[in-house]
C-alpha cells in the first residue's frame, strides 16, 4: 500500500502492521480521543451545588407562562427589572435562599438533541400539563424523552384556575400510563398550578428542590470549569456568543475555553441580565465572547491550561469531525445486532415504535418487549401513533436505538435526519414480520428471504371521478420510477392508508409501462378511489434477497 504520512489506515491494516512489530492494538471510540482527561475530584472538595431544571410539555399547556412566572417572582434581590436578554439559561433565588438553573430550550427535541451530543445537561424536569386539556401526544414524547434520559420527573398541572380544570383527569391519565403521582400513592411528585394566576408555583419549586436533594448535586468550584454549550451564535458587534453552563470549577474570565472545535480566551461574560460578571460558578450559566467560532448546543467545554494545548485538541476534533462526517454508518442497525453480540458489547436494544393506530403500537410494543431474553433486554423507550418525526430520530441518536415504523412512513424532515445520522428505520405491514426480524437479529440470524424495497414516491396533484373508470389521481413521480405492476401503498399524513395495486397508469392517455421521476402521469388504483391531493403513493417491490454467511 502506498500511503502519506497523514492518512489514515482502516483497523485490519493497523493490525497487520502492529503485529508485525510485536505490539497489539486497542481501538478506542471518538468520545475517548475527544475527551480531555480529568483528575477525579476528591470527596472533601465537593460542594453541593443547584439543580438544573428544565421545562417540557405540549404546546399552549403554559411552559412559556410558567418559566416567565418564575422568573418574575424570583428575581435575585436588589436587581429589579427581571432578566432583560434571553440566554438560554437562567438563575433564580428562592426566598430561603436556595438557587435553580432553569434552562430554557425550545422544547424536548432540543433536550434530545442535546443529549445526542452527549450532554446530560438537566437535572430534573418538569412536565407541564394543562388540567383542562388532556395528556397530549407531545406531553408523552416529553415523558418518554426525560425517561431515557433517566432524568427524575415532577410534574406541574397547569391551568387550575379555570372552570373546566380537571386535575384528577390528568392524574388518572398518567396512572395509566404507570405514571403513578404522589397523593394517588405513587412516587411522582406533582403539584397543580396555575402558571397565570402565580398559584402553586412555590410548592412546586419546593417539590423540584426535594428531587434534586434526593441527587445529592455536587460540584468542585476550586478547578478549572467544565461543562456545556447551551446556545451560540454569531453577534454582529461582539463576535462569537455562546451561552455556557458551568457543571464543575469555575470560569473566569481570561479563561482559555475549548468547546467542541472551538476555541479562545474569555474577553467577557454576562449574566442573564446582562451584567458583566467574572466567574461563573457549578450550575451557573454565563453568556461568554471569545471564542473563534460557534460551537453546538450540546458539546461539551474544558478550560485549557495554555492557548497550544486548546489549538491542538481543536483541531484534532476537527479532523476526527470531518473522517467522521464520511463514514455514514455510525449508529446501530438491526444487521449490526448479531455482530455486536458476537463480541458480547450488547445488553440492550433501545427501540421506538410508531404505527398506524393505538391497537398494534401497543400490540407490536409488548411483543417486542417480550422478546427480552437473561443477555438482552428489549425496551421499548418510546411509542405512538403517528408518522415518524424528526424527534423520533433525534431520540434514537441519543439512545443509540432503532425505529419501527408498522403502516407508517417517516416525514421528509425524519427521512433526511436518519439518513445523516445513520439511525436504522425499519417499515413494516405485517406485525408478525417486524417481530420476527427483530428475534432473528437478536438471535444473530438476520437474513431475510424476501425483502421489500421501496421503488418509487408519487405525489397526488390532482384527483378526477370519471364515470365508469373511478378516480384517476393526477401525480408526479417525486424520486425513484413507478412501473405499472408494482405494489403500491396510499399513505397519507405520514400514515397507510390502502395497500394495494394499480390499474392503470397513463401518460397523457397512453398506457405505459413505466414512469420516471420528474414526470406526471396519470393512476388509477383497483379497487380504491378515496383517493386525496397530497397523498403519496408508494411503488414497492419484493426482491429476494441471498442468504449471506
Ligand atoms: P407554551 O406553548 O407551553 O409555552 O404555553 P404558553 O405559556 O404560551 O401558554 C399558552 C396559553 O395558555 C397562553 O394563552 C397562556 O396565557 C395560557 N395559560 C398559561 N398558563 C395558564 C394558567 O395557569 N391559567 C390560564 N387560565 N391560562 C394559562
Amino acid at each position: 500500500m502506498f500511503v502519506s504520512i497523514n492518512q489514515r489506515l482502516d483497523a485490519e491494516t493497523i493490525n497487520i502492521v502492529a503485529d508485525e512489530f510485536g505490539f497489539k492494538t486497542e481501538f478506542v471510540s471518538a468520545d475517548v480521543v475527544n475527551a480531555i482527561s480529568e483528575a477525579e475530584d476528591k470527596e472533601e472538595d465537593l460542594q453541593p451545588r443547584s439543580p438544573i431544571v428544565t421545562v417540557m410539555g405540549h404546546v399552549d399547556h403554559g411552559k412559556t407562562s410558567l418559566l416567565d412566572s418564575i422568573r418574575n417572582t424570583n428575581v435575585i434581590e436588589g436587581e429589579a427589572g427581571g432578566i432583560t436578554q434571553h440566554i438560554g439559561a437562567y438563575n433564580v433565588k428562592l426566598p430561603d435562599g436556595r438557587k435553580i438553573t432553569f434552562l430554557d430550550t425550545p422544547g424536548h427535541e432540543a433536550f434530545t438533541a442535546m443529549r445526542a451530543r452527549g450532554a446530560k445537561v438537566t437535572d430534573v424536569a418538569i412536565i407541564i400539563i394543562a388540567a383542562d386539556d388532556n395528556v397530549m401526544p407531545q406531553t408523552v414524547e416529553a415523558i418518554n424523552h426525560a425517561g431515557a434520559a433517566g432524568v427524575p420527573i415532577v410534574f406541574a398541572i397547569n391551568k387550575v384556575d379555570k372552570p373546566s380544570a380537571n386535575p384528577e383527569k390528568i392524574k388518572e391519565r398518567l396512572a395509566e400510563m404507570n405514571y403513578l403521582v404522589e397523593d394517588w400513592g405513587g412516587k411522582y411528585q406533582s403539584q397543580d398550578i396555575s402558571a397565570k394566576k402565580g398559584i402553586g408555583i412555590n410548592e412546586l419549586l419546593e417539590k423540584v428542590l426535594l428531587e434534586a436533594d434526593l441527587l445529592e448535586l455536587k460540584a468542585n468550584p476550586n478547578r478549572k470549569a467544565s461543562g456545556s454549550i447551551v446556545e451560540s451564535s454569531l453577534d454582529k458587534g461582539r463576535g462569537y456568543v455562546a451561552t455556557v453552563l458551568v457543571e464543575n470549577g469555575t470560569l473566569r474570565q481570561g479563561d482559555v475555553l475549548l468547546a467542541g472545535s472551538f476555541y479562545g480566551r474569555v474577553k467577557a461574560m454576562f449574566n442573564e441580565r446582562n451584567q458583566k460578571i467574572n466567574e461563573a460558578g457549578p450550575s451557573a450559566p454565563a453568556l461568554v465572547l471569545g471564542l473563534n467560532g460557534a460551537p453546538q448546543a450540546g458539546d461539551t467545554f474544558n478550560v485549557m491550561e495554555t492557548d497550544q494545548d486548546a489549538r491542538n485538541v481543536a483541531a484534532r476534533r476537527e479532523q476526527l469531525q470531518r473522517e467522521q462526517s464520511l463514514r455514514t454508518q455510525k449508529m446501530l442497525t438491526l444487521d449490526d445486532i448479531g455482530r455486536r453480540i458476537a463480541i458480547g458489547n450488547f445488553q440492550q436494544l433501545n427501540i421506538i415504535v410508531k404505527g398506524d393506530v393505538d391497537g398494534s403500537v401497543e400490540a407490536l410494543s409488548d411483543s417486542l418487549i417480550r422478546l427480552s431474553t437473561e443477555e438482552i433486554q428489549v425496551n421499548v423507550i418510546h411509542k405512538a401513533v403517528g408518522q415518524i418525526s424528526e424527534s423520533d430520530v433525534t431520540l434514537a441518536a441519543a439512545s443509540d436505538g432503532i425505529i419501527i415504523g408498522f403502516q407508517v412512513r417517516p416525514s421528509l424532515g425524519a427521512r433526511r435526519e436518519a439518513e445523516k445520522q445513520g439511525i436504522d428505520i425499519r417499515l413494516y405491514s405485517i406485525i408478525y414480520d417486524a417481530i420476527e426480524e427483530v428475534k432473528a437479529a437478536m438471535e444473530g440470524m438476520l437474513s431475510p428471504d424476501i425483502k421489500e424495497e421501496i421503488t418509487g414516491n408519487v405525489e397526488v396533484l390532482d384527483v378526477f371521478k370519471i364515470t365508469k373508470v373511478g378516480t384517476v389521481a393526477g401525480s408526479m413521480v417525486r424520486d425513484g420510477k413507478i412501473k405499472r405492476t408494482n405494489k403500491i401503498r396510499l399513505i397519507r399524513d405520514g400514515i397507510v392508508i390502502f395497500t394495494g395495486e394499480l390499474d392503470s397508469l397513463k401518460r397523457f392517455k397512453e398506457d405505459v409501462r413505466e414512469v420516471l421521476s420528474g414526470y406526471e402521469c396519470g393512476i388509477s388504483i383497483k379497487n380504491f378511489n378515496d383517493i386525496k391531493v397530497g397523498d403519496i403513493i408508494e411503488a414497492y417491490e419484493q426482491i429476494e434477497v441471498k442468504k449471506t454467511l
